[in-house]
């Protein structure tokens, strides 16, 4: 029977609040599942890394204008401290071998940061970034961060929408809990992230549950028809008028040639 040797799916996050970690990473799915260690969570302050006798972590934009900026020398000592301690590590539990292959899991490991000017996520990145060793997250604060730590570490900018907070972290949590969910064992049913918003470039289907009749409305006859035919029938098509009328962004690229394509429509 062969083993599952993957490493424990782990999010490093580095920021200058660690304290607001796990927070609503804590409770619920996610929380069960960072309790019985099917995943790993560290917070890691960036002010840490500073060197000067103020322990300073920002500075005024160069060129002027208001606001802070991270300092790219103090973020890169952060980002590099966390590869080194992720390294030591694997070499006080491992074999020359393992500890070879955790220090390559450490460099394969996505670089993200969270950035209004970022890819806007989506469920596809989700699904790859769980697929992989668990992603190290940087979160932005003040008026963002130096361009040069950006490039010098190849750092991958994401945004989770097209508003502005005021840091990166509550960006970085709802990015890791889109991916924790996903784990295996950590819902409930199998396959219950399978059939919902996006999995199939679609919005899902809408839900009822008791009671039968609630403040004079009914459940949809087919849904207590027992019919399992026809209720897939009327959940796809209720699913694909809702992508088309409310995001016919959504409804365009699935039309696309090469799009995954599991239709009704004929
Ligand atoms: N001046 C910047 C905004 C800085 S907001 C600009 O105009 O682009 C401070 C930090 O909050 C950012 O560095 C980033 O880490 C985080 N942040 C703000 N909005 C975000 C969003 N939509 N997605 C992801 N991170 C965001």
């Amino acid at each position: 029977m062969a083993t599952d040797i993957r490493p424990m799916w782990r999010a490093t996050v580095l920021t200058l609040f660690p304290e607001m970690f796990p927070g609503p990473l804590g409770v619920s799915l996610a929380g069960r599942a960072l309790a019985s260690g099917i995943w790993q969570l560290e917070a890691r302050d960036i002010r840490a890394s500073a060197t000067d006798r103020h322990r300073s972590v920002d500075d005024t934009p160069a060129g002027g204008g208001p606001g802070m900026v991270l300092r790219a020398d103090v973020l890169a000592s952060a980002i590099d401290a966390a590869g080194c301690d992720a390294g030591a590590f694997s070499s006080q539990v491992g074999t020359d071998s393992r500890e070879e292959n955790a220090v390559t899991q450490e460099s394969r490991r996505p670089h993200l940061l969270m950035s209004p000017r970022g890819r806007p996520l989506t469920q596809k990145r989700v699904r790859e970034l769980v697929e992989g060793p668990g992603p190290l997250i940087v979160c932005g604060r003040f008026e963002g961060v130096d361009q040069r730590v950006i490039d010098a570490r190849g750092l991958e900018e994401v945004s989770i929408g097209d508003y502005v907070l005021s840091g990166g972290e509550l960006a970085a949590m709802v990015l890791i809990d889109a991916c924790v969910r996903l784990l295996p064992g950590v819902m409930g049913k199998l396959d219950s992230g399978t059939e919902e918003s996006f999995s199939d470039g679609l919005l899902e289907y809408p839900q009822y549950t008791r009671p039968q009749s609630f403040e004079g409305h009914g459940i949809p006859e087919v849904l207590t028809s027992g019919d399992h035919a026809r209720v897939e029938a009327w959940r796809r098509a209720q699913a694909e008028a809702l992508t088309k009328a409310r995001r016919p962004d959504l409804w365009a690229a699935r039309q696309a040639p090469g799009a995954p394509k599991n239709t009704t429509d004929g």
